[in-house]
């Protein structure tokens, strides 16, 4: 059987990665969203084993020790991860698996299955990435600073080793080249 594809979707925080893939997937068949482990706290609304797997630091030390993590990165503070159990299954029973996590994270998924494609979701500038950033609200203001921070940098990496790039001026239009993509049209 043919196997499955991962997809790796990274992009700055902020640039509207949920929006878009959320939008995106609705058209695709025979694909898996993966769900990270993360040891940072659940957020208002955010549900265990939905949003994300939250582990206490110690869980998710023991899994790092064990080899279960494809990935795993500190981002702002927090640890996060890509199990090896959200991918393995799926992409060997022919089912497409698609990641959404950090730049640094996705060079690591590449590095370890050379065909995984990463797409980066390119904010149309700085500026707007910032305004996005203070409008939705969920962030103090020293992450959005942290975030933006970082932006530069991994829109560098995005540009330099990315095999797709995606700009979000317009979500519907991004959101359908997106899915074009995850298609493999
Ligand atoms: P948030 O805390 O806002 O949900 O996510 C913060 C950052 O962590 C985002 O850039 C997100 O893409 C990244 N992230 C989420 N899950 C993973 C993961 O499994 N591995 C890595 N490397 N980054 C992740």
């Amino acid at each position: 059987m043919k196997k499955g594809k991962i997809f790796v979707v990274a992009g700055p925080s902020g640039v509207g990665k949920d929006t878009l893939i959320r939008k995106a997937v609705k058209g695709v068949e025979r694909l898996h969203c993966s769900i990270s482990a993360t040891t940072r706290k659940p957020r208002k609304g955010e549900i265990d084993g939905k949003d994300y797997y939250f582990l206490g630091e110690n869980e998710f030390e023991q899994k790092v020790k064990h080899g279960e993590f494809l990935e795993h990165k500190q981002v702002y503070g927090n640890k996060y991860g890509t199990l090896w159990e959200e991918v393995k299954g799926h992409i060997q029973s022919g089912e497409s698996v698609l990641l959404e996590i950090d730049v640094q994270g996705a060079l690591d998924v590449k590095s370890e299955v050379k065909d995984a494609l990463l797409i980066f979701i390119m904010p149309p500038s700085l500026e707007e990435l910032e305004s996005r950033l203070l409008n939705r609200k969920t962030d103090v203001t020293s992450e959005i600073k942290t975030r933006m921070g970082t932006a530069p940098a991994e829109i560098e990496i995005g540009k330099k080793y990315f095999d797709i790039i995606v700009y979000n001026e317009n979500a519907d239009e991004a959101a359908e080249k997106l899915a074009g993509i995850l298609k493999g049209e």
